[in-house]
């Protein structure tokens, strides 16, 4: 059964802003090719970010498990318009897709149900490097922190190698399986580099966040390796964290 998209209110008259307009099209887009029944089954809440609720998902079809990341759409929000923008724009959709390593999260694709723009990820399980320490407080040793720290780096290398950077990283945005496998997860803010053009604004998280990133001298120098290198302060922030719950 199709799921058409109301249009916004003025849809049909200009003058529309171009962001909600590029919004518009690609919403409308997918909302058609949305048509028949997800092949992703929705299940329990696993969590909560800026964007939207993070859903288990299982496929209809094999029984495979997935992570839903699932963001409301209200199509006469500009906000709302605003953010479905800045997702397509980003990695998650552009970008993603291309990313394929051991220690980055998969992407699986998007689409638009209704009014909701649904994310599939690859599901890593129990969850974030956060909820790790909480559950093994006392028990992280210099060893699981080299490991972890390892696989950071090598995920981190991939993803520099393709010219893009994470901007985020921090414990919530690093996921680890029940191998100690970890993955970097939540590119909602990372920006990709094509050449030297780029442009690096302020947003992250804070603590984790490199102080020329703060002082957005990335952005005047326009220093490529020095974007990069952002990420590998933001790690650093991590590992201190890390030996401190010794
Ligand atoms: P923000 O987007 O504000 O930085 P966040 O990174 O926590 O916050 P989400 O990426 O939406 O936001 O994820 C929310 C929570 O859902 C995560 O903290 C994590 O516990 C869980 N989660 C997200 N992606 C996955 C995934 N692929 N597999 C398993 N759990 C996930």
């Amino acid at each position: 059964m199709a799921h058409p998209l109301p249009l916004p209110p003025g849809a049909l008259s200009p003058p529309k802003s171009s962001a909600t307009s590029a919004v518009m099209s690609h919403i409308t887009e997918k909302a058609s090719a949305s048509s028949k029944k997800s092949q992703w089954q929705k299940g329990e809440l696993i969590g909560r970010g800026t964007f939207g609720s993070v859903y288990i998902g299982t496929n209809r079809e094999t029984g495979a498990s997935c992570a839903i990341k699932e963001v409301d759409i209200i199509l006469d929000d500009p906000k709302s318009a605003e953010c479905i923008k800045q997702l397509e724009q980003i990695i998650e959709i552009k970008v993603l897709h291309h990313l394929k390593h051991e220690n980055i999260v998969q992407y699986y694709g998007s689409e638009v149900v209704d009014d909701h723009l649904y994310i599939y990820l690859e599901y890593v399980h129990p969850g974030s490097i956060n909820r790790y320490v909480c559950e093994h407080c006392g028990d992280i040793t210099e060893s699981i922190v080299r490991n972890f720290t390892r696989q950071i780096l090598n995920g981190l290398a991939y993803l520099h190698s393709t010219n893009t950077i994470h901007r985020d990283i921090k414990g919530a945005n690093l996921l680890v399986d029940a191998s100690g496998v970890v993955k970097l997860a939540d590119f909602g803010i990372g920006k990709h580099l094509r050449g030297l053009s780029y442009e690096l604004s302020l947003k992250g998280s804070p603590y984790w966040m490199a102080p020329e990133v703060m002082q957005a001298d990335i952005q005047k120098d326009g220093n490529h390796r020095v974007a990069l290198l952002a990420d590998i302060w933001s790690l650093g922030c991590i590992v201190i964290e890390a030996v401190f719950t010794f």
